[in-house]
């Protein structure tokens, strides 16, 4: 049980829906924005009353965060601040798409706190960012990132896709290159995934999606590159240069506590795990939906084989007092011989191939 927690708040708006986007996000008018910041300043003071456990990371996520002021950000930090016990040094992430990043006032929410910004870049080819209906253009996100950096911000993450229809190893090339020579500290790659209820889903058959050996080359490109280009990998999908690892999202793969604000938010608290269903209203009339037990010895190797320091045996037994059973250790070696897991002494780690399938050897090895 740990004495400090992560906050997560979720601001579930955007200006326009992206055709692959499954995250609980909507189209609002700013009376809505406003409405929204008041239920959400209500429930901060809720939950500070619940738990006297010491806030040290923020992250304000979405949806799209940048689409509110400023103003209402550091509004949202005051009243965390005002009602939280809150570390002094805190990491202060929101999430910004380049679009939204133009018109905001990062001068005012670094004031307030906002020490970190990660903008959703996804590719740096304009067909591709067509395909995927983002409506920001490589101009946006240049003024994005010299108008957060001139704030104060220097602590900078972008996202990138891999698996957008029509990628080639090259045209991924070429978005990273365009990354680095922005000099960021941070960058996650997601490959993208085709969820039902979008229009992505939808119209499937239309687009011509990377197959499964071009998206692990697309994937084992990015490992290989942004290594030489400085960015370290430390989970499956996020590398940054030394010391940038992203501090908030480190507590969800080290089992620590975190507390989601907001429609869709889920939350890890004193063992127990709950969230808020994909409502505003439910979220208003603070409906909490149990969701059992969390932090069994399964979701713990799931969660710190993901990292890539991978699970360190002697935590386990100091956490759950034994060790895992034969049948886990037989099945590690069978992985380690087939080059998909490194067991070394205490360590246990995936391979970067063995990142690429490691859903199907968690399955089995849990
Ligand atoms: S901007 Fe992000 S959260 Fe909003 S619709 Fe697009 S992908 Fe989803």
């Amino acid at each position: 049980m740990s004495e400090n927690i992560g906050l997560y708040l979720h601001i579930p708006f955007c200006r326009s829906k992206c055709p692959y986007c499954d995250f609980f996000s909507m189209r609002a008018s700013q009376e809505e924005y406003d409405n929204y910041v008041e239920i959400l300043k209500d429930k901060i003071k809720y939950w500070s009353e619940k738990t006297d456990k010491t806030v040290d990371s923020i992250y304000f996520g979405g949806g799209t965060p940048s689409v509110l002021k400023a103003e209402q950000i550091a509004d949202l930090l005051n009243t965390i601040k005002n009602s939280f016990n809150c570390s002094p040094k805190m990491e202060i992430s929101m999430e910004a798409n380049p679009k939204s990043a133009l018109e905001f006032d990062f001068m005012t929410a670094h004031q307030a706190g906002i020490n970190r910004v990660s903008l959703g870049v996804q590719s740096a080819n304009q067909n591709e960012l067509r395909t995927l209906g983002r409506i920001h253009s490589l101009e946006d996100v240049d003024s994005a990132v010299n108008r957060i950096k001139s704030s104060g911000i220097d602590n900078i993450s972008l996202d990138l896709m891999l698996g957008i229809p029509s990628q080639t190893v090259d045209s991924l090339k070429n978005s990273i290159d365009y990354c680095v020579s922005l000099d960021v500290k941070h960058i996650s790659t997601y490959i993208l995934k085709i969820e039902e209820n979008t229009i992505f889903y939808k119209k499937r058959d239309k687009y011509n999606f990377p197959d499964e050996d071009l998206t692990a080359d697309l994937y084992l490109f990015t490992v290989d590159y942004l290594a030489k280009n400085g960015f370290g990998q430390y989970e499956i999908s996020n590398f940054s240069k030394v010391g940038y690892e992203c501090k908030h999202n480190l507590k969800y793969w080290n089992m620590e506590d975190y507390l989601g604000i907001g429609p869709a938010a889920h939350s890890f608290m004193d063992g127990e795990r709950f969230y808020y269903e994909r409502s505003i209203d439910k979220f208003k009339n603070n409906e909490i939906v149990k969701d059992g037990h969390g932090g069994s010895p399964s979701e713990y190797i799931m969660l710190q084989m993901r990292l890539t320091k991978g699970l360190n045996l002697k935590k386990y037994k100091e956490v759950f007092g034994a060790l895992p059973d034969k049948d886990f250790f037989e099945k590690i070696k069978k992985y380690s011989d087939l080059g998909y897991i490194i067991y070394d002494k205490d360590i246990i780690c995936f391979t970067e191939k063995g990142f690429l399938v490691s859903n199907n050897i968690l399955a089995d090895l849990i």
